[in-house]
């Protein structure tokens, strides 16, 4: 305790912290982390979907060690075996045509690169994202992140313009039952015929209007930027098609479709490997980081060969993107992601999950959601607001106590995210959910 509070001052203030008592986490393993008290402590929020293959794996430390001691770095102008194995074997899971990778070191610098692509390729500047999406902190994608919580006063990302918030729980139009999501929501009804989303129709008719309204008619958007499942957004998913729809949209008017994976990615929603596959969405450029290296700091951008050899009328140049390091780290993770079908694992256990959080019975619960391992709880109070924020601290205190980490999220932050490591088991779900359960309704 004496560490945390002696670091505090050296934290900018805006440094975000969870809890009312600080943790100090000296060690993790698999699913599990341990603070410097020796407490064990199951871990639901892993790195926020970074732990993707679990803390310390013993293969991912092997392949970094292996490569630690044959080369650490050389200028990415030279090749090197670990980049050239991983180039393959990460665009292997793409379908065609997106087959190019440039290596990146986070999810900011993937969608900074990813809209400088999109502006490159098509020749245009304006850009279009969601509200209560999350795309990163530098300057340009600063203007594509769109929660108040996040925005700083200062001038970013210009021409990057909003489009409504797409939400089935609190958006104008519903489309819960919609949702590509296990469990069905409580509080809220949608006039959805035999699979046609009427709420997808009329989020998508304001959808052509921004496009027609906002961007120059002798010209267009010169790209979509969109999570395909909102992760810091308090994981809100799109009424069904509605993805799909909306990049038809994009395309018709001849923008590129940046699908941001950063959460999504890497098996975590375990039907697909990607979160486009799940939605039948078709994107020309995908960003990725957090789970790609199980906790080593990387990212990527996948895309076409088309618009990749259009970003060639200037050089490109990467210190650290695809370094050796880096590069054995993110095969081993695939490798690890495969051979423990860990993808397969999100998608069994994520439906117990969210089936066991749907049958709490609480009146503070408003929604749960998600797919595979990338999930939400809304909280609200006796009014169906969202929980307010000294009570929403109690309860997440409380999961705490109870020896479980998970995160908060969405624009009131009352919303529990859960996006543990991949490789949990239904005994740690039934932990989680009693941790849950209990706290909210103790309040604390
Ligand atoms: N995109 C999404 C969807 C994210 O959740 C995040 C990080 N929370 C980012 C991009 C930015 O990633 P990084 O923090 O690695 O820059």
């Amino acid at each position: 305790m004496q560490r945390v509070n002696a670091l505090r001052p050296l934290l900018p203030k805006g440094t975000l912290t969870f809890y009312k008592d600080q943790l100090l986490i000296t060690k993790g393993s698999g699913q599990f982390l341990w603070d410097s008290a020796g407490k064990k402590y199951l871990d639901m929020f892993g790195g926020i979907v970074t732990v993707s293959v679990g803390h310390c794996h013993p293969k991912v430390n092997a392949a970094l060690k292996e490569q630690s001691e044959k080369l650490w770095h050389t200028t990415s102008i030279y090749h090197t075996e670990p980049i050239y194995e991983y180039a393959q074997a990460l665009t292997a899971t793409f379908p065609d045509p997106l087959k190019v990778v440039f290596f990146v070191n986070s999810g900011s610098e993937a969608n900074d690169l990813a809209i400088a692509l999109a502006r490159n390729h098509t020749g245009r500047f304006d850009m279009l994202s969601m509200r209560n999406g999350y795309h990163g902190m530098t300057q340009t994608v600063l203007g594509a992140t769109n929660l108040g919580t996040w925005k700083p006063t200062f001038p970013h990302g210009f021409s990057i313009y909003k489009f409504m918030n797409v939400d089935p729980y609190k958006g104008v139009w519903g489309g819960a039952k919609c949702r590509d999501c296990p469990v069905e929501i409580k509080t809220r009804k949608c006039d959805c015929k035999e699979g046609q989303c009427s709420a997808t129709s009329k989020y998508i008719d304001q959808f052509e209007e921004t496009l027609a309204y906002d961007f120059p008619a002798f010209s267009g958007p010169a790209g979509f930027l969109v999570e395909s499942i909102q992760g810091v957004g308090g994981t809100v998913q799109y009424p069904k098609g509605f993805l799909k729809r909306a990049f038809e949209a994009v395309k018709k008017r001849g923008g590129l479709c940046i699908i941001d994976e950063v959460q999504t990615g890497f098996g975590r929603l375990g039907s697909h490997f990607w979160g486009f596959q799940t939605q039948d969405a078709t994107p020309d450029i995908v960003s990725m980081a957090k789970g790609i290296g199980n906790g080593f700091p990387m990212g990527a951008v996948v895309t076409t060969k088309e618009i990749a050899d259009s970003f060639a009328r200037s050089l490109y140049f990467n210190t650290f993107g695809g370094n050796p390091l880096a590069s054995a780290v993110g095969k081993a993770v695939l490798d690890v992601i495969e051979e423990e079908k860990l993808q397969e694992n999100c998608l069994k256990v994520g439906e117990y999950f969210l089936k066991q959080l749907a049958a709490i019975d609480s009146p503070f619960i408003g929604d749960v959601r998600g797919k595979g391992l990338m999930i939400g709880v809304e909280l609200i109070d006796e009014e169906g607001n969202p929980m307010p924020a000294a009570r929403m601290a109690n309860i997440f205190e409380g999961v705490k106590n109870r020896g479980v980490l998970i995160g908060k999220g969405g624009l009131q932050g009352n919303t529990l995210r859960i996006k543990p490591p991949m490789c949990i088991d239904k005994k740690d779900v039934d932990m989680a959910v009693q941790a849950i359960d209990d706290a909210i309704r103790k309040g604390q």
